[in-house]
């Protein structure tokens, strides 16, 4: 059989691993018992996954496969923050983040080869787009950034948490992305609680709409501006679907669920543009009532960006007014400056196909 009609065990969940073993005649149980091989001893050897009769050992060998990229790049920054490349089969590479800290370990990963949203404040946009990566390409991250870390082997670096806050909007690769979290959240995958891993989105409101229906997962949303008409301008996707549809699909998805820890917004500071405490102020306004957090983000710039970061003061000041206002403020803490692996950093390798360039330069000219 030639490699790609070969299954890739990375792109299965478990309710997917038992229909794909049912089909071929096995029982379902099976799927528990390879689940426990691949995410929990890390082996992917089907000779290796001894409690398999030889027969199915010998099944897999011929039907299926477990699917890795190339490590391109390995890079660890003077705060520990650790950048890596994987290159896939099609030759796009994306970019995955470890940064530890003292109580915990959180994983950044990437939902797509590229971005096709136009956000002008973020290095992703600007490298364009190619594909949505499958959901192997996207566990694959947490599976070998573990290998890599050697969790497990030592017992002190862990993987707690995984952010989908790479590279793509993963709620536009919805198909893919939800099976990937569901691995990440099962006992028989890495076992992660809801708490842990989050899925960041630039307002993908139908897409909102859905995720109660299929996965609990915790809601991260980069909301950037308090009002329609600046948002519009720096996260573009709002101009389809606006703030007020965006908030009534993150409210519901969080009351779905009683123990719903509520949604994350995601604040990034850039100078003159949306930090001041009129900024703040209508920003207070508008998140009244649905439960949730503000994280204040400070820009990252990167070559060619027209933005600056927004000064000390400005960012102090904006989060006193949030939290006078009774909100939890936190400021994101910038990490892997030093090799490009901070928030909005991240480019890959990617083959562009949009016209990607023509849109931000636009903005460029509006702007200017
Ligand atoms: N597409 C998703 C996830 C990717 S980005 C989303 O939009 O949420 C993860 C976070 O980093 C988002 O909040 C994004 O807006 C922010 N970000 C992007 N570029 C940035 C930059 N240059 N500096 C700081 N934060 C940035």
């Amino acid at each position: 059989m030639s490699e790609q009609k070969l299954q890739n065990l990375f792109d299965l969940n478990r309710t997917q691993l038992t229909q794909w073993l049912v089909s071929l005649g096995e029982k379902p149980f099976h799927a528990k018992q390879i689940m426990k091989w691949l995410y929990h001893e890390r082996v992917c050897d089907f000779d290796a996954m001894t409690n398999l009769s030889k027969t199915l050992r010998a099944h897999l060998k011929e039907i299926a496969t477990l699917s890795f990229p190339e490590v391109i790049t390995d890079k660890t920054a003077s705060d520990g923050t650790r950048k890596w490349v994987f290159r896939y089969h099609c030759g796009n590479s994306i970019e995955t983040v470890y940064i530890p800290e003292t109580d915990r370990g959180t994983l950044c990963i990437s939902s797509q080869a590229g971005c096709a949203l136009a956000c002008p404040f973020c290095s992703t946009a600007h490298a364009g787009f190619n594909r949505n990566l499958t959901t192997g390409e996207i566990v694959v991250q947490v599976w070998l950034a573990k290998k890599l870390l050697g969790c497990g082997d030592n017992g002190k670096r862990k993987v707690t948490n995984v952010v989908l806050m790479g590279m793509g909007e993963p709620l536009v690769n919805f198909n893919a992305v939800i099976p990937a979290t569901d691995i990440m959240m099962d006992d028989f995958g890495f076992g992660l609680s809801k708490r842990r891993v989050t899925l960041s989105t630039s307002g993908i409101v139908p897409a909102i709409e859905k995720l109660k229906e299929v996965t609990d997962l915790s809601l991260a949303v980069s909301l950037h501006a308090p009002n329609d008409e600046l948002r519009n301008q720096i996260v573009p996707i709002n101009q389809r679907y606006g703030l007020q549809a965006l908030l009534k699909a993150c409210h519901e998805y969080v009351s779905h669920n009683a123990q719903h820890g509520g949604v994350t917004w995601e604040y990034v500071m850039l100078k003159g543009v949306n930090d001041s405490l009129e900024h703040a102020h209508q920003l207070a306004d508008l998140l009244r009532g649905i439960p949730g957090k503000i994280n204040l983000i400070p820009f990252n710039p990167f070559p060619g960006s027209q933005f600056e970061c927004s000064s000390k003061n400005a960012i102090s000041a904006f989060q006193r007014y949030l939290s006078d206002s009774g909100y939890v403020v936190t400021v994101r803490k910038t990490r892997g400056e030093n090799i490009d692996a901070a928030c909005g950093q991240l480019v890959g390798q990617v083959n562009d196909r949009s016209k990607r360039y023509k849109k931000l330069n636009r903005y460029e000219v509006e702007h200017s």
